[in-house]
């Protein structure tokens, strides 16, 4: 008999499978995902697992490519397929917060910044308000020492997730970031706007003088307002990369 994974937690629906794919082009076409970068949704009906790519180039990703894994990061399906090595960071997190519906990981080069410096990233303006519930930095260093810097197994992902608090980004020192989100395209929605607020954000270093960025208050309130309306950006994104 052939060896099986965890069971699965219920077929799910192709449009669902298709959303997903649909996600981790559209990081392509933001600018957020370049060769690497992976995208994440807990699984509609099982809270207990999650749908992720087969380790494969982000703008090459579609539904067929989509498997299904437990909370320990084993697939649920016969052995063959090659899941990413950091499926671990997307397990730990969807198991330490319940809330979490979605998840994205990238290296985008505006972020990698303020992951190696003591500046903080802060909430330059409206669409990155989810910035302001505070960004903390992840030292693999201060747990593991000197690794190969990926988070390729729980130990680190759920360290991962524990410096993820209860906010909506953290950084990886040396690395890069990950954004979650209660819904896919809340997820990609903070993902893109994280890239795009660094960006803003070391625009108006140039400037000099202090940064009157979005305090905690209109944080919440305004990050209330993107949660509400990020359909119409999602439409505008997937027409983008389906044609
Ligand atoms: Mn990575």
């Amino acid at each position: 008999m052939a060896l099986v994974g965890p069971a699965s937690g219920g077929a799910v629906a192709r449009d669902v499978l298709e959303e997903l794919a649909i996600a981790s082009r559209i990081l392509v076409d933001q600018g957020v995902f370049d060769a690497a970068g992976h995208v994440s949704m807990r699984h509609p009906s099982a809270p207990d697992r999650f749908l992720m790519s087969r380790s494969l180039a982000p703008a090459l990703v579609t539904a067929d490519d989509i498997m299904e894994l437990s909370l320990d990061s084993e697939p649920c399906e016969p052995p063959g397929r090659q899941p990413f090595i950091e499926r671990y960071l997307h397990a730990e997190i969807y198991r330490a917060r319940p809330d979490v519906r979605a998840i994205a990981h990238g290296h985008s080069p505006s972020v990698v910044p303020f992951g190696l410096v003591s500046t903080p990233l802060v909430a330059t303006y409206h669409n990155a308000a989810f910035l302001a519930y505070g960004v903390p930095v992840f030292d693999i260093r201060e747990k593991f020492g000197a690794t190969d810097i990926v988070i390729n197994s729980a130990a680190r992902g759920a360290a991962l997730a524990e410096a993820l608090g209860d906010t909506c980004v953290v950084l990886l020192r040396a690395h890069g970031f990950v954004a979650v989100g209660p819904t896919l395209p809340a997820a990609v929605f903070r993902a893109i706007f994280t890239e795009v607020s660094a960006r803003v954000q070391l625009q108006a270093a140039t400037l000099g003088g202090p940064m009157a960025a979005l305090d905690a208050e209109e944080g919440r309130k305004a990050d209330a307002i993107n949660l509400a309306t990020v359909g119409r950006s999602w439409e505008l994104w997937k027409r983008r990369t389906t044609g």
